[in-house]
Parts: structure tokens; C-alpha cells; sequence
């Protein structure tokens, strides 16, 4: 299975695409992990990136695509992928589909994690992250362990440094007015399933399982 995983931040991609991904032995491609992982690093392109991510703005195309572009290629030995974050404006659209072409991988399916901006907001401002593992918590609807620390591997938890309101509201602009667009370009490619991204954390689960059931078929 080829998926990719689109909506706004905070409407469950990520936590959907770890979890899907180990059931159905897929490569998660997560652009924000594999960005946040070259800041870690203190790469060249980490401190290039960083800039960009602590305002909420989009790192410049030529840098995300070239990390997913490797990524894919060794997707090739796997089952498949679930792309989440990627793509997020139409040039990156565009660039995809290139790249799927010369690889020989064509999509099977793009999930739209429909999301309220309230919900949006409230998501953003009660998450939680592990550090070590970068499983991703909610105060109130994804609790972590009782004490305080990541229920996977006992990591310590932290705020994303871009979940801060203004942050937050920029990546709102910046999803409405770049990512969304591409909504009606899958449509159009027949790959577009809706998924509600206003609902728990569980239910979307068994939502896209059933989905991800169907589709294999
Ligand atoms: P969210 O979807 O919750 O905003 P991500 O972890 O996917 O969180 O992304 C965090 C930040 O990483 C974005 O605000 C952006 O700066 C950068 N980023 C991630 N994916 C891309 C991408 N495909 N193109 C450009 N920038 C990206
Ligand atoms: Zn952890």
C-alpha cells in the first residue's frame, strides 16, 4: 500500500501513520521527523531547515524533496509507505509524481484528515512529544503515562518548539493556502478518501484500518 497522509497540523497524521504503518509493515515517511532528525544532527541542511520551522514556514521545496526522494527509493523493499507531510504545496505535488514515476511506484491512495481549525488548535496546544521516540501525546484526549513520561519507551516529553500560538496560527495559514489545493488535485486522480480528523484518536484507527482493508483487496 502507497498512501499519502494530508490535512492540517494536529488532525492525527502522525499518530495515524505510526500506527498504521507497524500494522501494515509500511516505511513511514514523516517530513517533520526527517527535518527535526537533521536539526538533532546539527547537519547543514538542519540549520537551514530550523529557520524555517520555528516560524511555521515551509523549508524550501528542493530540500524536503531531495531527503523524500532518497527515502522513496528505499521504499522500494518495502510493502509500501504512508508519506505524511509530503506533499504540501503543488510544486511538491508535482515533484512526487515524478519521482513515483521513475521509481515505478504509483500511488494508491491519499487520505484527507478533514479538521475544524478549533480542533486544530486545541490538538496543537495540548500536545505533547516524546523526545527520545517522538510518539506523540495529548494532555486530555492521548494521555502519556501517570508519571509524566512517554508511555512507548519512558522518554521525557517536551512541547514542540512550533507549538506556540503564533507558530501555531501560521502553520494554519500555511496548510490553508499551500496544502490544501491539493485536495482537489488527488480528487481529481480518483485517489481522495475523507477521513473525519474530529475524532478520537481510536476511532480514526479502526476508521482507516477498514479503509486500508478494503483498499488491499
Ligand atoms: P505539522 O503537520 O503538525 O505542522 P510536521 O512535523 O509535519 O508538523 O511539520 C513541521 C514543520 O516542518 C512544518 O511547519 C514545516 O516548517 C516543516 N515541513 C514539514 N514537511 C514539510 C514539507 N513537505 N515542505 C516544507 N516544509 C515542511
Ligand atoms: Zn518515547
Amino acid at each position: 500500500m502507497r498512501a499519502i497522509f494530508l490535512g492540517p497540523p494536529g488532525a492525527g497524521k502522525g499518530t495515524q501513520a505510526q500506527r498504521i504503518s507497524e500494522a501494515y509493515q509500511l516505511m513511514h515517511i514523516s517530513t517533520g521527523d526527517l527535518l527535526r532528525g537533521t536539526i538533532k544532527d546539527n547537519s547543514e541542511l538542519g540549520r537551514k531547515a530550523r529557520v524555517y520551522m520555528e516560524r511555521g514556514e515551509l523549508v524550501p521545496d528542493e530540500l524536503v524533496t531531495a531527503l523524500v526522494r532518497e527515502r522513496l527509493r528505499a521504499a522500494r523493499r518495502h510493502r509500501g509507505f504512508i508519506l505524511d507531510g509530503y506533499p504540501r504545496n503543488q510544486a511538491q505535488a508535482l515533484a512526487l509524481d515524478e519521482i513515483l514515476a521513475e521509481e515505478e511506484i504509483p500511488l494508491d491512495l491519499v487520505v484527507h484528515f478533514e479538521t475544524p481549525v478549533e480542533v486544530v488548535r486545541d490538538r496543537l496546544m495540548g500536545r505533547r512529544v516524546c523526545s527520545s521516540c517522538g510518539t506523540n501525546f495529548h494532555l486530555k484526549a492521548l494521555p502519556p503515562s501517570p508519571n509524566g513520561r512517554c508511555s512507548r519507551c519512558g522518554g521525557e516529553l517536551m512541547i514542540r518548539p512550533d507549538d506556540q500560538d503564533q507558530t501555531v496560527e501560521q502553520r494554519i495559514r500555511v496548510y490553508e493556502d499551500f496544502a490544501r489545493p491539493l485536495v482537489k488535485f488527488y480528487r481529481k486522480k480518483d485517489l481522495l478518501h475523507k477521513v473525519s480528523g474530529a475524532q478520537t484518536a481510536g476511532d480514526q484507527y479502526a476508521e482507516l484500518k477498514r479503509l486500508f482493508e478494503r483498499k488491499a483487496k
